[in-house]
């Protein structure tokens, strides 16, 4: 979709009377490409004082499986992890260096005093981040923290790391990852992701890493073996996901309505998968995808992306279109998980992702009906995931959701509106449909066994319901 104020302001020109009138600057992001080196550039660690060094040995070992090169503190604590995983890190100098990544063990800090550390080593370094950097801190969740002052220290994390993602820009993004006691093998998938290319358009987002089975894999096919059920594939967002389970090694099963069979067809093809043509409303939607997904051995992940929307204001709205958009971007989707999941079709350490929206999160004039569509997903996820995290097999679900992306639902939005949408972020522009295909192949892998019951935005930090 053509973004004419973002070309304007790439010009010399177009950059000078944005910056002279206080527009928004949006710059190009870096995205991944195969073959790439997931981190272009050099990373700076950094660790809290404290006892506990897990955290800092899962970094440590992450980094080196992932051959950065690593830059540090003299007086820090995580050299030690740093040395014992074989990671030759580089004394920080105070010069001109820039650094790629950010990433600050803080999981040790256990009281506000102690938050000052955070300070100094960001203070330090917050004119040396790179264009299209990566600002990550992990702490421990609060919510499980014995004491208070344990507890306000680390949800403080939450207020500093959103601030980061606000003022640093140029399409820096900024995240917080909480992870559990003894989960620290599970932030693999989490890490590579946040420090990467791969997660361009999320930012100001607190994850939470949990003690599920992360299951190990070779991490340059990711999905290699797996089968994997695309709903709404034929365009759009669900295109995207498609192309990046399948360049990540899936077989992608590519579902959607009949009257979209020629463009899923061109679609299947492309990335040599199958199609599958149904309606998710209709009767026998589930038990026609159980039959396409036995004859390949089951379902390694279900992606619930079909969805329409239907805008009117409540007091102009048809019961038509309240029933049709509940129906397909919800009530469907609650029928398709209850059919496949009692009728052992989804496998060992599958993955469920469904796609919400951030209308259902804060709302939005014209869409009761998308929003509250939405806004049920979460639930649906949110109560899903406890069921699931008390059976024995080792399946999670997790939603993402979207801001403005790129696409023909967002093309058809009054001009005015859609320029709002578009520019009310951190990124200053709009995501395309890869951002959010790139946030579901991570929370897809079989390595992402640690992540149950998260909703993770894909909105460059959108303003609306932050
Ligand atoms: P899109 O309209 O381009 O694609 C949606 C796809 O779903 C289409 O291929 C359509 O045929 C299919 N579909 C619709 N009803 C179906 C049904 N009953 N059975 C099977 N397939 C059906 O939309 P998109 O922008 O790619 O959106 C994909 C998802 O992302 C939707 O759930 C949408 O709500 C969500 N989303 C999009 C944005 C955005 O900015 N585009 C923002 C937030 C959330």
């Amino acid at each position: 979709m053509s973004d004419r104020y973002g070309n304007f302001v790439k010009s010399s020109i177009g950059k000078k009377v944005a910056k002279n009138l206080g527009l928004p600057l949006p710059v190009g992001l870096d995205r991944f490409e195969s073959g790439q080196r997931l981190v272009r550039g050099s990373a700076l660690i950094g660790s809290a004082t404290g006892d506990d060094s897990r955290v800092s040995q899962a970094i440590a070992r992450i980094l080196s499986e992932m051959h950065v090169e690593v830059f540090v503190n003299s007086d820090d604590g995580i050299k030690e992890a740093l040395a014992d995983a074989g990671v030759e890190a580089k004394a920080s100098t105070s010069g001109e260096d820039k650094y790629k990544v950010l990433l600050f063990d803080a999981s040790n800090i256990s009281n506000a005093s102690e938050l000052k550390q955070v300070y100094e080593f960001f203070h330090a370094v917050a004119r040396r981040v790179e264009r299209s950097g990566r600002v990550v801190i992990i702490g421990r969740p609060p919510e499980a923290a014995d004491d208070i002052e344990t507890a306000l220290a680390q949800r403080a994390l939450e207020g500093f790391i959103k601030s980061v993602g606000k003022e640093f820009k140029r399409g820096i993004t900024a995240q917080l990852i909480y992870v559990a006691q003894g989960a620290e093998q599970n932030l693999d998938s989490t890490l590579r992701f946040f420090t990467s290319a791969r997660s361009a358009y999320v930012s100001g987002q607190v994850i939470r890493v949990g003690n599920g089975t992360a299951i190990d894999i070779d991490w340059t096919q990711p999905l290699g073996g797996k089968t994997m059920l695309v709903t709404g594939a034929s365009r759009g967002i669900g295109e995207a996901i498609a192309r990046v389970l399948a360049r990540e090694g899936a077989h992608v099963i590519c579902l959607d309505v009949p009257q979209q069979q020629a463009d899923l067809q061109k679609v299947a093809s492309e990335i040599s998968g199958s199609t599958l043509l149904v309606d998710i409303t209709t009767d026998d939607a589930g038990e026609q995808i159980a039959d396409a997904a036995q004859k390949r051995g089951g379902l390694d992940a279900i992606i619930h992306n079909a969805g329409i929307t239907r805008d009117k204001t409540l007091a102009n709205m048809d019961e038509q279109k309240w029933d049709m958009v509940i129906n397909i971007n919800l009530a469907s989707i609650a029928k398709l998980n209850k059919y496949l999941l009692s009728h052992d079709v989804v496998n060992q350490d599958a993955r469920i992702v469904c796609v919400s929206s951030i209308s259902g999160i804060a709302g939005n004039l014209g869409q009761t009906n998308y929003a509250t569509s939405k806004a049920g997903v979460i639930g649906l996820v949110d109560a899903t995931a406890k069921q699931l995290a008390s059976g024995d097999k080792g399946i999670t679900i997790n939603a993402v959701a979207p801001g403005f992306i790129e696409t023909q639902m967002t093309e058809v939005i009054p001009f005015a509106i859609r320029e709002a949408g578009r520019r009310m972020n951190s990124m200053s522009q709009g995501g395309l449909p890869i951002d959010v295909a790139e946030t579901i192949a991570w929370l897809a892998s079989p390595a992402s066994g640690g992540l149950n019951g998260n909703t993770v935005r894909v909105c460059g930090q959108s303003l609306l319901g932050a």
